[in-house]
């Protein structure tokens, strides 16, 4: 059964990694997609041609989601191209790790703006066609790490905290206009992102704390992304979903 057909879904930083599969499954449940990119330009091509493969209109934009302007030049041509947003997934993201000794202004910037900046950039875009059609689901990409902290993390951290509040915070706001908004808690994904979590010692200690010993896959996570922009969650916002195999227990 097809949980999306004919939903228009925007999916920001879908090149690679966690956004990609979550296009994919949210394609293969019949949602169009329109998804940005920022340098993965090869790959963001290649993904239009795959989301096609599945019967439906997809777009790839490339559109930097920490500036404002791109993200609402970046709405607007979805809206005249596909006509209204029913599901938005704010997924785009960086880490640059460093302890707060080392931590430079910029990093500290680029982190916050990248991660958190972003969400409130396209969010503000989305929600006027949602209030229109008073419905939709905003599912922002939070992280374990908003939720436990890190040593190294301070920066990813707090934009991952910062996230969780938006989160709240529009799911308040909006929750009259049925617009549901929900973040996602990831634990350990394989991507390129943790690709330095899988060697050696590093990798051991890693796996010792998650309870299904293992990392997860990315698309254990956009089943999570497919439950929350579906009407299978059609009681829940405001939520959380950690989906880490246990790791924040
Ligand atoms: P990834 O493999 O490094 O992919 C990041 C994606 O974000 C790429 O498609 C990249 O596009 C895009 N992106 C980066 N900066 C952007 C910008 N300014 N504007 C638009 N797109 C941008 O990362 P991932 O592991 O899939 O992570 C996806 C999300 O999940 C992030 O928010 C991350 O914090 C979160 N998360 C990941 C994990 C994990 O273990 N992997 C855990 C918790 C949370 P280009 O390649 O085109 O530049």
């Amino acid at each position: 059964m097809k949980l999306l057909e004919n939903k228009i879904a925007i999916i920001t930083g879908a090149s690679r990694g966690i956004g990609e599969a979550i296009a994919l499954k949210l394609a293969e449940h019949g949602a169009n997609i329109a998804f940005t990119y920022l340098s993965s330009e090869e790959k963001a091509i290649a993904l239009e041609e795959k989301l096609s493969g599945f019967g439906v209109k997809a777009k790839a934009y490339k559109s930097n989601a920490s500036v404002y302007a791109e993200c609402e030049i970046f709405v607007n041509d979805v809206m005249k191209e596909f006509g209204t947003v029913d599901i938005c997934v704010n997924n785009a993201g960086i880490s640059k790790d460093n302890l707060l000794l080392r931590l430079t202004p910029e990093q500290w910037d680029d982190v916050i703006n990248i991660n958190l900046k972003s969400v409130y950039n396209i969010t503000k875009q989305v929600i006027r066609p949602m209030m229109k059609a008073k419905k939709g689901s905003i599912i922002n990409m939070s992280s374990i790490i908003g939720i436990k902290g890190n040593a190294g993390q301070s920066s990813y951290a707090a934009s991952k905290a910062g996230i969780i509040g938006f989160t709240k915070s529009i799911a308040h706001e909006l929750g009259s206009r049925n617009i549901r908004c929900n973040a996602i808690a990831p634990g350990f994904i394989e991507t390129d992102m943790t690709h330095y979590l899988k060697d050696g010692d590093a990798s051991k200690s890693f796996l010792e704390k998650i309870p299904l010993g293992r990392f997860g896959k990315a698309e254990e996570i956009a089943n999570t992304a497919l439950f929350l922009a579906s009407d299978m969650s059609s009681y829940i916002t405001g939520q959380v979903l950690s989906t880490c195999g246990g790791l924040n227990i």
